[in-house]
């Protein structure tokens, strides 16, 4: 029988709003780490739909949470509701984590190390150098890019539905470092995969249990390959599988997701986590 938080009077809320947000694991692996650390904290996922989040921030001010996730798809539309947000955060333009500080309610992004911490188990090295194609442009992919950028990448190729939005994450990454960056359009890719060294779905294209769809034509995929999936879920998903099946090496986002959720932690309690329970925890041991 799993173990339960003992919820008292005094004990405090840390929560995550998302749409949708049923699927998180985050409620799992915080509440595990709460109950094995002896902290009086309970994570609870709230699914918030865009015009609640004004509402749902207020609340949990007004609540005294400790703080809170933040995810799909408030990440950037949370920023003006924040007392501060930190550098990186600021710079990414996307939260993903707040923390309550005295009376402020402040902003971090832990996804820009999270997705370092997982890139650098799962391939053993860092992107330096590397050719990366990125899929998505939203509050995922501007920390993905962000981190790339930071870690030297020789170049980045950015691909969105919305081309608009892809268009303005290169702009923001110029201004992050010295890594060219420009948008792809799908016949573009076919030219462009040859020389490519990483692909990172940063799309939610995949996110949910049966989902058959890919966010990137088959046929891009080449054997060489490191092709690392954000979304996560029980199976790999559809473009792991197509990149497995081409004999590439693949990640989903199961290891980003607990060091995202290991640094949030270390920010909410100032303890640090226990990675290894949070690990099992994320894989639903
Ligand atoms: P977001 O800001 O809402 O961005 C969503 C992105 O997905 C946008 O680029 C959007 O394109 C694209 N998209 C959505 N539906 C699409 C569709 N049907 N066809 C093509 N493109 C589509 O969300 P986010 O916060 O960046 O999160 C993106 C994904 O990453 C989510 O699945 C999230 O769960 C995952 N994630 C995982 C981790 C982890 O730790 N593993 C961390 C962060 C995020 P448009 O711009 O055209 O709308």
């Amino acid at each position: 029988m799993e173990q339960r938080a003992h919820i008292t009077s005094q004990t405090r809320l840390v929560a995550v709003i998302g749409h949708p947000v049923r699927h998180s694991r985050s409620p799992l692996i915080h509440n595990a780490a709460f109950v094995a650390q002896g902290l009086d904290l309970v994570y609870l996922a709230f699914d918030v739909t865009e015009e609640q989040l004004p509402a749902a921030v207020a609340g949990l001010r007004a609540l005294g949470a400790l703080g809170a996730n933040v995810t799909i798809p408030h990440k950037e539309a949370v920023l003006p509701l924040l007392d501060a947000v930190d550098a990186t955060a600021e710079r990414v333009g996307a939260v993903n984590t707040i923390v309550r500080r005295g009376e402020d309610i402040i902003g971090y992004n832990t996804d820009v190390f999270g997705f370092l911490m997982a890139l650098e188990r799962g391939w053993g090295r860092s992107p330096r150098g590397a050719t990366c194609l990125v899929l998505g442009a939203g509050g995922a992919a501007r920390a993905v890019v962000a981190a790339l950028v930071a870690q030297g990448a020789a170049e980045i190729l950015i691909r969105n539905r919305t081309m608009s939005r892809a268009r303005d994450l290169c702009v923001a990454a110029a201004g992050w470092g010295s890594t060219p960056c420009r948008v792809v359009t799908d016949a573009d890719l076919a030219l462009v995969a040859d020389r490519l060294d990483l692909i990172v779905n940063c799309t939610s294209v995949g996110l949910g249990e049966g989902v058959k769809l890919s966010p990137l034509p088959v046929d891009t995929l080449r054997a060489h390959h490191v092709v690392m999936d954000l979304v996560y879920g029980r199976g790999p998903t559809p473009l792991l599988q197509q990149a497995k099946d081409k004999g590439c090496v693949v990640m989903d986002g199961l290891e980003m997701l607990v060091q995202q959720a290991a640094r949030s932690y270390e920010l909410w309690t100032e303890r640090a986590a226990p990675l290894e329970l949070m690990r099992a925890k994320a894989a639903g041991a």
